[in-house]
């Protein structure tokens, strides 16, 4: 579907096409001092698939995500939103097509929960939808269940509330591409399966969904594909199951991994040997 704002005259494609491109780094490389924290690392990323990165500290997913959102811009190689590179995006066309929630959301202003969430919105300023306002903003903070907090101030929140608003912020904000780093990191074994199953939900609709996780096992679970990196490269990409393998991950992670199967079931399971 592509619209056309009545207020400007920006297009604005929200299309959600199972199978097409949702984001794509071609061989993108970024250095800093003379360091590749990146390191021609390709990857595609399709509309109604979750796909998880991981590796070690310091492996360069942040980096990697920063590349893919244009937050960062390579010193080597190519990044598309849809077909399109990214820089050809303006700023409001780039919010309108990808979401990012990033590892650390610092705001020291006391916006309330209420604030932040419909901050989410700006993008869309101008623009009508089926959906109200009010009601994505209700539906995003009962997703994430922050309802409760609405008139909180955001300093006030313990990590996992804050983490879950700016989690509510990214899905009211509706783009189709969300990238996700370490969501999960601050947030209870109930809250964590919440939020991978929130991500399933958007795919399912037609998202394409890029998540940075620590959990092997929430990836395996969670994610059609999981990326695994390590010194700015990507080591490996593909299916779960093709990708977590003992030696694979032992040598990854540089600790003895085990993978075995949850009984009766097919599910993966991945613990450090002890
Ligand atoms: P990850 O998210 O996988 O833990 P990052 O992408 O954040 O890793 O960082 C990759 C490496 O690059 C790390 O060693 C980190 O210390 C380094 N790094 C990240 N940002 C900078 C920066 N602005 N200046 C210097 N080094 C950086
Ligand atoms: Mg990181």
């Amino acid at each position: 579907m592509r619209l056309l704002s009545r207020t400007r005259t920006v297009a604005i494609d929200t299309a959600r096409e199972f199978g097409s491109v949702g984001v794509e780094a071609e061989d993108v490389g970024y250095a800093i001092n003379g360091r590749n924290l990146v390191d021609g690392v390709s990857l595609t990323v399709r509309h109604g698939e979750i796909v998880a990165v991981l590796g070690p500290n310091g492996a360069g997913k942040s980096t990697l995500l920063g590349l893919l959102t244009g937050d960062l811009t390579p010193h080597h190689g190519l990044v598309r939103i849809a077909d399109r590179p990214i820089a050809d995006y303006s700023q409001r066309e780039l919010a309108l097509r990808r979401g990012v929630l990033p590892q650390a959301v610092t705001l020291s202003f006391p916006f309330t929960v209420d604030e932040v969430v419909r901050m989410g919105r700006a993008p869309h300023a101008g623009l009508a939808y089926e959906e109200s306002e009010d009601e994505i903003v209700a539906r995003c903070l009962a997703e994430t269940d922050v309802s409760h907090l609405l008139e909180r101030a955001y300093p006030s929140l313990s990590g996992g509330e804050r983490a879950r608003v700016s989690l509510a912020r990214v899905l009211a904000q509706g783009a189709p591409v969300l990238f996700l780093d370490e969501p999960t990191a601050a947030l209870d074994l109930k809250h964590t399966e919440d939020v991978l199953r929130l991500a399933r939900a958007r795919a399912r609709k037609g998202d394409a969904v890029v998540i940075v996780l620590h959990d092997l096992n929430l990836a395996a679970a969670y994610a059609d594909r999981i990326a695994l990196m390590a010194r700015g490269r990507l080591v490996a990409c593909g299916a779960p199951a093709e990708v977590c393998t003992a030696p694979l991950l032992s040598e990854l992670y540089g600790h003895p991994v085990d993978v075995m199967k949850r009984p009766g079931t097919d599910e993966l399971l991945i613990l450090p040997s002890r």
